[in-house]
């Protein structure tokens, strides 16, 4: 009988915990409510030490909202460091749950997981260069580089970057707490609502959101290509069930690039480049068991 292990999506709204080997295993899910560290993280301890014997993980893998400190050499790994969401800041996370079950913890950014989620099992399979982004509450991406997650200085925030904006095209002037107009500032779900006074998933298809959506979202892509040059680039989270909004962003981001990448998976084959991610709504806490599988020993 095989190892089985434990996955954690921590999301600023809500904890997905999942035990099993891989996406056609999944031998038990749950999820609920983000509230305080101590009791949410209790939480997520109590449901592992709920499977015994041959269910009872020998990893945990955590994918976490952030900013976290994902270097193992560093004092404060598996830390949330300095999230603005109240008692969350200088939390011990991956240490707490490391302690309270005995087994080893790998931890990564939310988007880090799913990527390497994405990479195992969904629609990054065989690629040693891509990108996993999220365009939700907030925008976030992870990396793979040369076949290994991308950390740098800390870890990469996709979602906070510059891109163009004409205020005479577009005077919101943005939701980023700390940037106001960034990318995530303009487009996560939160600047939708906040902009054009209804939710993402109540305004209709033929709005001008949707085109405005889509050109922040391209001027990304294209930016992302211009500095990773990924094979491939994976796009979840919930305003990406905006039907028609995914190929919006394909065809400007072609324009934006205006042929100077000569690759033909961006001039031919886009509707393969620019993609979903395979694992649907299971890739963050998957992602979380391809986490625990690395570090198990
Ligand atoms: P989180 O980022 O908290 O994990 P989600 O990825 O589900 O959560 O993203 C939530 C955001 O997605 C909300 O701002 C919501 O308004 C937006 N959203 C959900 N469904 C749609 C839709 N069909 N079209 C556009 N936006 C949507
Ligand atoms: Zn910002």
């Amino acid at each position: 009988m095989g190892s089985v292990y434990g996955g954690i999506e921590a999301g600023g709204t809500k904890f997905v915990c999942a035990v099993g080997t891989g996406p056609d295993d999944l031998r038990a899910i749950t999820q609920f409510a983000t509230t305080t560290p101590a009791n949410t993280i209790a939480q997520a301890i109590d449901f592992f030490r709920q499977h015994r014997g041959g269910d009872r993980p020998v990893a945990v893998g955590i994918g976490s909202f952030g900013p976290v400190d994902p270097n193992p050499a560093s004092p404060t790994f598996g830390f949330i460091t300095t999230t603005p969401k109240p008692g969350w800041a200088n939390s011990d996370f991956a240490g707490t749950i490391q302690r309270a079950l005995g087994v080893p913890v790998g931890f990564d950014t939310d988007v880090n997981a799913a990527a390497l989620g994405e990479h195992q099992w969904g629609s990054a399979q065989g690629l040693d260069n891509f990108i996993y982004l999220t365009i939700g509450t907030g925008i976030g991406g992870g990396a793979l580089v040369n076949g290994e997650l991308l950390h740098g200085l800390i870890h990469p925030e996709m979602g906070h970057i510059f891109v163009p904006h004409n205020r005479e095209v577009d005077p919101f002037e943005g939701s980023c707490p700390y940037h106001g107009d960034c990318l995530e500032g303009l487009a996560s779900g939160p600047a939708i609502e906040k902009r054009w006074r209804k939710r993402g998933e109540d305004l209709p298809a033929d709005h001008p959101a949707w085109e405005l959506e889509a050109k922040y979202l391209a001027l990304a892509l294209a930016n992302y290509t211009g500095i990773l040059s990924p094979q491939r680039i994976i796009l979840g989270g919930g305003v990406m069930q905006q039907p028609g909004l995914l190929a919006l962003i394909r065809r400007h981001t072609q324009q934006f690039l205006n042929d100077y990448v000569h690759a033909r998976e961006i001039q031919d084959e886009i509707e393969r480049h620019i993609v979903s991610p395979a694992l649907g709504k299971r890739a963050g806490v998957l992602g979380a068991i391809a986490l625990a599988r690395q570090v198990a020993k």
